[in-house]
C-alpha cells in the first residue's frame, strides 16, 4: 500500500496541495518539502472502555506529531465521528505552521477519537479521555507534546488528562496540557481566546481595508461552539450588526442583528439557536451566503467548496474553523480581490497562542492577569498580522499562501540550522 493511501482523505489532499502549491512559490528546499509533507510520528491506538450499561466498545484514536523543530510539539484534541489519520495529520500541519507564523517555540500537533461525544455518558466520557491518555502516555507531556481542547472536547477533558498523567507520574503535572480549568491551572482568558483572536484579526483586517466596525458592519458566524460564540459575543459587544448564527441544529436570522448575550442564555437553556426569539429561521446552508461585511465559519472544515465559493458576499472572511475552505474552493478566492481572506493559522491562533501562555504560567507557577494575556494575545497576533501583509505584498501573494510562506519559511531556517541528526 503506498503512503498515501494511509492519508487518504479530503482535508489532508486539500491541506497537502495547499503545502505543495506554497512549497512551489516560495522555493523550498526540497529536502524540507519532502520532510514536512508527512508528520514526524502518527500514533494510532484501538482501545476498549466499558459502557454504561455493561458492554466494552472499541475506538480509534490518534495522535500525530507533524514537526517539534521549533519547540514541543502543540495541538488540540478532537473527538468527532470524522476524526481519521489523514484529518488529524492536516491538522497537525496546520499547527506547525500556525505556531510558527505567531513565533511561538512550539511546533505541531493534533489527536482524535472518532466518537460522537454527545452520545456518551459524563462517566464514558472521563473513562475513554483516561484510557486515550494511559495509550499515549509515554509520547506527550510537558516538555514533549502538549494537548489542548479542539472539536468537541473542553476544559473538564483536559482536566481529566491532566489527572491521568499526574497519578501516573506521581505528582501534579499541570503543563502536560493547556485549555484546563482556571481552578487546576489553567489560564484566564483561554476559553474566550480563540472567539476574541479571531475578532482581533478581522479589527486589523478592517483597519487595513479602511472599513469601519461599527453598528453599520454586519457579521454572520457558522458555528456557536467555543470559537463561534465568543467571537459573536465579541463582535455584538462592539456594536457590530451579528445577522446570522447557526449551530449543528439549524440557523437563524435578524437583519436588526441578534443580541448574542440573550441568545447564549438561550443556548444554555435549550440547547440549540433554532427558536430564539426575535430571530427567523434560516436555511443553514444560505448562511455563508449572506451579503455581510464579515463571515466567521467556526464549526467544521471544508464548508466553502466549489458548490458555494461563487456565492459569497462578504468582504472579510475570518476563518475560525481549521480548514473551512477546501483547496479548489481557496483557488476561485485566490483568483478575487472582493474577498479579503484571514486564513485560519492566523485568525484562529489566538486559542494555541493563550494555550502558550498557560503552559508558561504552569512552568513558572506565576500567573498573570486577564488584562496582561488580553494585552499580549492582541500584540502577538497583530504583530503576525503584519508580517503576513508585509510577506503578502512583498511576494504579490494571497493571505492564505502568505501566511503559509511566513510559517514554513521560520521552520525551513529552524531545521537548517539545527541541521540533521547524526
Ligand atoms: N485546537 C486549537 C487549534 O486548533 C488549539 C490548540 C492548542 O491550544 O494547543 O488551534
Amino acid at each position: 500500500m503506498s503512503m498515501e493511501m494511509e492519508w487518504d482523505d479530503p482535508m489532508y489532499r486539500s491541506t497537502v496541495a495547499l503545502f505543495e502549491r506554497t512549497a512551489e512559490s516560495m522555493d523550498l528546499d526540497p529536502n524540507i518539502r519532502r520532510r514536512l509533507r508527512y508528520p514526524d510520528r502518527a500514533i494510532i491506538t484501538t482501545f476498549p472502555v466499558r459502557m454504561d450499561d455493561g458492554r466494552v466498545e472499541s475506538f480509534h484514536g490518534y495522535r500525530v506529531q507533524h514537526n517539534n523543530t521549533r519547540g514541543p510539539f502543540k495541538g488540540g484534541l478532537r473527538y468527532s465521528l470524522d476524526v481519521n489519520l489523514g484529518e488529524v495529520t492536516a491538522l497537525a500541519m496546520l499547527m506547525s505552521v500556525k505556531c510558527a507564523v505567531m513565533g511561538l517555540p512550539l511546533g505541531g500537533a493534533k489527536g482524535g477519537v472518532r466518537v460522537d461525544p454527545s452520545k456518551l455518558s459524563r462517566a464514558e466520557l472521563q473513562r475513554l479521555t483516561r484510557r486515550y491518555t494511559t495509550e499515549i502516555i509515554n509520547d506527550i507531556g510537558p516538555e514533549s507534546d502538549i494537548p489542548a481542547p479542539d472539536m468537541g472536547t473542553n476544559e473538564q477533558t483536559m482536566a481529566w488528562i491532566m489527572d491521568t498523567y499526574s497519578q501516573m507520574k506521581g505528582h501534579a503535572v499541570p503543563a502536560v496540557v493547556t485549555g484546563k480549568p482556571v481552578s487546576v491551572g489553567g489560564s484566564l482568558g483561554r476559553g474566550q481566546a480563540t472567539g476574541r483572536g479571531v475578532v482581533y484579526m478581522v479589527m486589523d483586517a478592517a483597519r487595513h481595508l479602511g472599513m469601519d466596525l461599527g453598528e453599520k458592519t454586519t457579521a454572520a458566524v457558522q458555528g456557536f461552539g467555543n470559537v463561534g460564540m465568543h467571537a459573536a459575543r465579541k463582535l455584538h459587544k462592539m456594536g457590530v450588526k451579528v445577522v446570522a448564527v447557526s449551530d449543528v441544529y439549524g440557523a437563524i436570522q435578524n437583519p436588526a442583528g441578534l443580541d448574542i448575550r440573550a441568545l447564549k442564555r438561550w443556548v444554555n437553556k435549550h440547547g440549540k439557536v433554532a427558536g430564539f426569539p426575535e430571530s427567523e429561521p434560516l436555511d443553514p446552508a444560505h448562511l455563508v451566503e449572506l451579503p455581510v461585511d464579515v463571515l466567521i465559519p467556526a464549526a467544521i472544515g471544508g464548508v466553502i467548496n466549489e458548490k458555494n465559493v461563487q456565492k459569497l458576499r462578504c468582504r472579510i472572511l475570518a476563518e475560525g474553523a481549521n480548514g473551512p475552505v477546501t483547496a479548489a474552493a481557496n483557488e476561485v478566492l485566490r483568483e478575487t480581490r472582493d474577498v479579503f481572506v484571514i486564513p485560519d493559522v492566523l485568525a484562529n491562533a489566538g486559542g494555541v497562542t493563550v494555550s502558550y501562555f498557560e503552559w508558561v504560567q504552569g512552568l513558572q507557577s506565576f500567573f498573570w492577569s486577564a488584562k496582561e494575556i488580553n494585552q499580549r494575545l492582541y500584540q502577538i497576533m497583530s504583530k503576525s498580522f503584519h508580517e503576513v501583509i508585509d510577506v503578502a505584498a512583498r511576494r504579490k501573494v494571497d493571505m492564505r499562501t502568505a501566511a503559509m510562506m511566513h510559517g514554513i519559511g521560520r521552520m525551513e531556517e529552524a531545521m537548517k540550522l539545527r541541521g540533521l541528526f547524526p
